[in-house]
């Protein structure tokens, strides 16, 4: 494998005479550091942070944050002092290795302990976010090369892969990161189960692909005629591990998954992704319920795009997905999108309403995109301080407003749980509903059938989203009962 620089600069894109500087210096630094040693592969070392700060490049990261995946390994397993990098490369850079290193010390003791591991994340991500972004790029890469690291090492690292890594980029809105790690790890991680689920694929792959061609070539066509302009149209394999999960949801029964492949049409604005819904539904008839417009009504984590699911003829059924290039970009690389997307100075706020709320506030920062000083200064997380990390028992984080209670948190999970709250314990300890949440928490909901919300919990609760559906639950039923005893006169 070649380890040329200009491979990264091909990734980055056009760069500023400085910052291509800092990276070829952190290149030659850590070339000449990690100079005869060698990976469990038989490769030399430097391939491995090499290919760290290719990762890092296509996630479109800032010149500090390459040169420091560069190094990412070099006081931890090399000779070199702190001292004699900070020298050359500053106190920034050397906080971001360091906090990398730190990370990495960490020991993964299973499932039950993994909080753990997602508070120390936490703690890292508040002090610079690009640490945790780092410590992805060098998590995927080692996955990727998983396979000639001890076989017992190699289970765990591809478990805590898939229970602390994966949610945190999913948290984060990094979704193509996030598949990226769970398809990586999956194999090592349950290797029976992924051997099923290549079968399953293998099997159907070929009918999908045939629906989806036939509906992308007219689909072409149509838009051309009516002269919405398309950035690209294309499908997807749904990412493996995401597959089986969902699988497992559906007693392993493909047919049920409509969504195994999708086709994707990227447009150039918000205006054009309703009128190509328009016409795809005026071409093909959309399956009932499968309309989703996460451009009005966003996912958790800040995804975006229309979805239908439509009747392609012949018995097939195929999900199109409609979205502009930066809800793409965001899709795919959630946060780290905001720095490679810098030019979105210029555009209107307005699209951008009602994300995921602290990712909100990093969009509020790009009157100041182009000073990436100062933009790195806001990522060092002072806007985690009006939230509020609460964690299920399981290790599931959920982020919240200051003064939340459990209502909310058990609304911020599912409907569901929080219409059945009966008890919760925080901490382990019994507690009453009207608890204030302290960050950190570890809160653990008792659901019971009988139990339905009281307009005493309005007072409880601080979201708007649980308010929401305490509402909601006691208007239907005090209609309910004034049927009912309407009924019985
Ligand atoms: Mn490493």
């Amino acid at each position: 494998m070649s380890t040329d620089i200009k491979e990264i600069f091909e990734l980055t894109g056009e760069l500023k005479p400085k910052d291509m500087e800092l990276i070829e210096k952190a290149y030659d630094f850590a070339k000449n550091a990690h100079e005869g040693q060698k990976r469990n592969s038989g490769e030399p070392y430097f391939n491995h942070v090499f290919e760290t700060a290719k990762i890092l490049a296509t996630l479109g990261m800032d010149s500090e944050t390459i040169a420091a995946g560069l190094m990412h390994d070099v006081l931890e397993d090399t000779q070199i002092k702190e001292e004699e990098m900070e020298k050359i490369f500053g106190k920034n850079i050397v906080f971001l290795v360091n906090g990398v290193t730190k990370l990495g010390t960490l020991k993964y003791r299973g499932h039950e302990r993994h909080v753990e591991s997602l508070r120390k994340f936490f703690v890292a991500m508040a002090n610079d976010l690009r640490v945790v972004i780092i410590k992805f790029a060098d998590r995927l890469h080692n996955l990727r090369t998983l396979e000639h690291v001890r076989e017992d090492k190699r289970k765990r690292i591809a478990l805590e892969s898939i229970d602390v890594y994966a949610p945190l980029a999913n948290r984060l809105g990094m979704g193509k990161l996030k598949g990226e790690i769970e398809d990586a790890a999956f194999p090592f991680a349950y290797p029976k189960e992924y051997a099923e689920t290549e079968e399953i694929i293998k099997e159907t792959k070929e009918t999908y692909k045939k629906y989806l061609d036939e509906v992308s070539v007219e689909l072409e066509k149509e838009l051309k005629k009516q002269k919405v302009k398309y950035v690209e149209i294309d499908y997807r394999l749904k990412h493996k591990y995401s597959l089986y999960k969902k699988l497992l949801r559906y007693d392993m029964n493909l047919e049920k998954i409509m969504d195994i492949v999708a086709l994707r049409v990227v447009v150039e604005n918000v205006e054009d992704c309703y009128r190509v819904l328009g016409i795809v539904h005026s071409i093909w008839n959309p399956v009932p319920g499968r309309i989703k417009d996460y451009i009005a009504i966003p996912k958790p984590n800040g995804y975006r795009s229309l979805h239908t699911t439509i009747f392609t003829g012949g018995g097939g059924m195929a999900e199109i997905q409609i979205k502009t290039k930066e809800m793409h970009a965001e899709a795919a690389y959630g946060i780290a999108a905001h720095f490679a997307y810098k030019e979105r100075g210029n555009k209107k706020a307005k699209e951008d309403k009602s994300k995921f709320e602290w990712i909100e506030e990093l969009k509020d920062l790009k009157d100041i995109a182009g000073n990436s000083e100062k933009f790195i200064e806001h990522l060092k997380m002072d806007f985690f301080n009006d939230r509020i990390f609460i964690f299920t028992p399981k290790g599931d984080v959920v982020d919240l407003p200051d003064n939340s209670s459990s209502i909310d948190f058990a609304y911020a999970i599912h409907s569901d749980v929080g219409d059945h709250i009966s008890a919760v314990k925080i901490n382990g300890k019994v507690s009453p509903l009207s608890t204030i949440l302290k960050n950190m928490d570890i809160v653990e909901i008792i659901k019971k059938e009988s139990a339905h919300p009281s307009s005493k919990w309005l007072e409880y609760a601080k979201t708007t989203l649980a308010k929401k559906h305490i509402k909601s639950y006691l208007e239907k039923n005090s209609l309910l009962n004034r049927l009912r005893s309407f009924g019985k006169r």
